[in-house]
This record gives structure tokens, sequence and C-alpha cells, in this order.
């Protein structure tokens, strides 16, 4: 296989890191051509020395760059630079980690420049799923899912000649951390128990997601983009050990599942491989390590923000933007110790409460309702800490 070029868009992040590994044991099938980070600039000109991209990129335009910019690469700042390396000419794939609604822009401009994308940034589907696959049908771009579960559904489909034959997806979560707790009790979650994370590490935006089932609506959404599947053909199960990954039933009774144990080196390794596969060092699957598998319904009393999610799925237009952005919103404030556990789902039942819903017609439709989804659950915040 000849080289190929990959831009890594949250290089420094949880997702970008596990990439880094993946192409260390690929014996330079993929280089790295442009990384990118928000802040973390000394991370990055770390990564700089080590990979030799040709673009180095620090979205925030108000970080400090680096005194002396080293590796050979060329240095740019600011959220238009992003979409240079998305858009890079000796990238063929185009890995999207970053985090949030800030990874839409870069996903679409990637897709149009006919590139790979290798989708982490599942936000990108929620706010603009339509939007994202007209420019995936417009520039001749390929989407691939990185996350868990769809890459696990991805790969169940292959050799499946039409989507006719699907009955029914089904997403495995792992119910986070609190999947036992009372309601009760999830009154008093704190910082660091929501940020414990049973069977998986990632981003600290992600782990909180994954604590209160906004990750998984998420994934509805998600699913229901990248495979189109109506939302009554997708089931969510709690599956605690987080081994199966996820499921789909074929028309004829047949169910094929793919599992492993929790690592994101495998699904971003086949993001980049497809259809091929390439031998890759990991642990081994041993089934009888992985011992008893078992599922159970979501509570959906107990987390309440899955039921909002998917429901704002369902009604489309602008609603799934909406509930992206105030969910960002309530977990910051969250992380920021400005907003307590149960207050995340009910900025975000706030916000999606008083939105009059638009069509979704534009890019601008979509930051529209995102500006509008972060004032209203900013001032929710805000009320909470008067109370
Ligand atoms: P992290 O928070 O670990 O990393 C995010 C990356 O994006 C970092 O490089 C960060 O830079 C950068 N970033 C953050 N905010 C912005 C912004 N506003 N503009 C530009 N760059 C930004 O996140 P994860 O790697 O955990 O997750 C990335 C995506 O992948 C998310 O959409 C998540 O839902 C998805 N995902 C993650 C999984 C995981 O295991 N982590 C599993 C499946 C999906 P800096 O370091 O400078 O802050």
């Amino acid at each position: 296989m000849s080289t190929r070029g990959i831009s890594i868009l949250g290089a420094t992040g949880s997702i970008g890191r596990s990439t880094l590994r993946v192409l260390d044991q690929l014996d330079g099938s993929f280089r790295p051509v442009a990384l990118t980070a928000h802040r973390s600039v000394d991370v990055l000109a770390e990564l700089v020395d080590r990979y030799r991209p040709r673009l180095a990129v620090v979205a925030d335009a108000d970080a400090a760059m680096p005194a002396d910019p080293s590796g050979g690469a060329d240095w740019m700042q600011g959220r238009e630079a992003l979409i240079e390396a998305a858009t890079h000419p000796d990238a063929e794939i185009v890995l999207n980690a970053l985090v949030g609604a800030a990874g839409l822009a870069s996903t679409i401009a990637a897709l149009r420049a006919g590139k790979r994308v290798a989708l982490a940034n599942k936000e990108s589907l929620v706010c603009a799923g339509p939007l994202v696959r007209r420019a995936e049908e417009e520039g001749g771009g390929e989407l691939i899912p990185v996350d868990s579960e769809h890459s696990a559904i991805f790969q169940c489909l292959q050799g499946c000649a039409a989507r006719g034959e699907v009955r029914k997806l089904v997403l495995t979560a792992s119910g986070g951390p609190f999947r036992e707790w009372s309601e009760a009790r999830l009154s008093d979650v704190r910082r660091a128990d929501a940020l414990r994370h049973p069977t998986w590490e990632m981003g600290a935006k992600i782990t909180i997601d994954s604590a209160t089932l906004a990750n998984k609506a998420l994934e509805v959404i998600e699913a229901h983009h990248l495979f189109g599947m109506s939302y009554d053909n997708i089931e969510t199960v709690v599956h605690p050990q987080s081994i199966i990954h996820s499921m789909v039933e074929f028309v004829d009774g047949s169910v094929l599942a793919q599992m492993g144990f929790p690592s994101m080196e495998i699904p971003i390794l086949y993001a980049l491989t497809y259809p091929d596969r390439m031998r890759y060092e990991s642990r081994r699957f041993d089934p009888v390590a992985a011992g008893d598998l078992s599922f159970e319904p979501v509570r959906h009393a107990a987390f309440p923000i899955f039921g909002l999610g998917v429901e704002a799925g369902r009604a489309g237009g602008t609603a799934p933007a909406v509930f992206n952005a105030a969910n960002e919103v309530a977990v910051a404030a969250f992380l920021e110790d400005r907003l307590d556990f149960p207050g995340i789902p009910a900025a975000v039942a706030d916000a999606l409460d008083r939105w009059e819903q638009t069509e979704l017609g534009s890019l601008d439709d979509v930051w529209h309702a995102d500006a509008w989804a972060r004032r209203v659950t900013d001032h929710f915040v805000r009320s909470q800490a008067l109370c």
C-alpha cells in the first residue's frame, strides 16, 4: 500500500492521540500531513516535532503561539485554519476528532473537497446530518464512522447488498457510572464521579455525556443519518461490559454483532484502512476473560436527556442543533461547578421547550439555532446559580 496522507483534527485529544498510536504501528502506510489543537500549543509542538506534518493549526485565535515554531511545519492560527487542515491537498483522509459543533465546518469542507472523513465528531451529523450527506454527495467525499457503535454497525453491514435487508440497528450503551444509581442519589453526583467512566477513557465532554446518556441520544441521531434508518428501527440497550459494540438485525431474523475489549484503536484503524483490514497488535479478544454479557433497558426516568435527544432527532430541522448546543453549554457549566448534574437535562429541556422549530436549509440555519441555544442555556445556568 502506498503512503496515504492524513489530517488529524483534534490531534491533542483522546481520539487524536489514539490515532497517532495507531499510525505508530502501521509502518508508514499513513503519514500525518496536518495536526490541529485548540489551545494545547505545547502538546501540539511536541507532536509536530515527532511526526513532522506539513501544517500545524492552533484553532483558538487568542492562544499564544510558540515563540519558535518548530518541526518544519507551517503554523496557522484561527478557526479558518482548521479548514486549511481539512482540505490540505496532501491529505487523502481527514480524521475529525474535534469536540462539539466546532467540528461541523471541517467535516463539510473535507467532504466537499472529496476526502475520506473518518468521523469521530458525531456532533457534525447531529447538528446538520442532511447537509453533511449533501456535501458528501456533491464533493465525492466519503464518510466512515469512528464512533465504536457506528463502526460496529458499519462492519456488520459489509456484504449486505441492500438496506432493505436490515430490520433494526441495536446500539449498545455502557450505562455510564450511574447506571444503578437511584434518581434521588443522582442529585448528589460530583464532577469527579461523573468523570470516572467504567469502561472507556475519553475526553471530558463525552465522558459527561456518557454519564447523562446524552451521548447515546447523539449516537442515535448519528446512526439515523449514517445508515438512513428510521428512528423506529434504532433501538438502544444497556450493556455494561461494553464488549458488544452494537448489532444489526436483518429481515431474516439473523443478528450480527461486532465485539471486542473496549479500545478506540480498532474502529480508528478500520476507518483508515476500510475496505481492507491490516495486521495490528492489540489486546486479543478472549471470550472467557470477557465473562458474562448482560443487557438491560435504558432507565428513561433517571436519564431524561436520552429521550429529549431522540425526540429532537425525530423532530428534525434545527431541533438537534439546539439539543446539541444546549447540552454543550450545560456540560461545560457542570464541569466548572456552575450547574449540578440534574441541571444538565433541565437546561436542555428548557432550551428545547422554548425553541420554535425551523427548517434546516443551510449552515446559517444551524449557526442561528446553535447561537440561540447557547444564549438561552447560559441564561438558564445563571438563573440556577442564583437559586
Ligand atoms: P478531547 O476533548 O479529548 O479532544 C478534543 C480535541 O479537539 C483536542 O485536540 C482539542 O484541542 C480540540 N478542540 C476542542 N475544542 C475545540 C474547538 N472549539 N475548536 C477546535 N478544536 C477544538 O475529545 P475526544 O477525543 O474525547 O472526542 C473527540 C470527538 O470524538 C467528540 O466528538 C467525541 O464525541 C468523539 N468520540 C470520542 C470517543 C473517545 O473515546 N474519546 C469515542 C467516540 C467518539 P486542545 O487539546 O487544545 O483542547
